[in-house]
This record gives C-alpha cells, structure tokens and sequence, in this order.
C-alpha cells in the first residue's frame, strides 16, 4: 500500500515498519494495523525480520497486507 508524508504528502519508504520521508529527510513514526478489524497490531521482531500479528483472531498478517498509518505526533 502507499503512504504520504503527512508533513508534504510526498510518498514515504517503508522499512520494517517504519516509514521514511527522503523529501523531508526524517522517519515518519507509523501504527500497523489489521487488514481486517483495523485494530493496531503487535509486532513481533525477530532476528531482523518484522512479524505482525493480530490479536483480535486474525493471526499473523503478511506484511504486503498491514495498513500502515502515519502515527500524528
Ligand atoms: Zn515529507
Ligand atoms: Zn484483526
């Protein structure tokens, strides 16, 4: 999915659950969310790779299928 910098809504990189902004050259905090309830989900790091999983019944959510939302601070 895509994502916008909420600061000049150029698209953002996402790495591991975190997004970065080239244009404004800082990482844009994000919440993955569940595809399907649309809660937050947990992200459970292990040895360099991100899994999310989901706590409302759905398991673990591929990672092309979190909804990343940019996180206003
Ligand atoms: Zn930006
Ligand atoms: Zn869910």
């Amino acid at each position: 999915m895509e994502l916008n910098c909420p600061t000049c809504h150029n698209l953002l990189e996402l790495n591991n659950g975190v997004a970065h902004c080239v244009t404004c050259d800082k990482d844009i905090p994000v919440e993955a969310r569940c595809p399907e309830c649309h809660k937050p989900l947990d992200v459970l790091k292990a040895c360099g790779a991100v899994d999310y999983f989901c706590q409302n019944g759905h398991g673990l959510i591929s990672k092309k299928r979190v909804e990343f939302v940019p996180l206003s601070a």
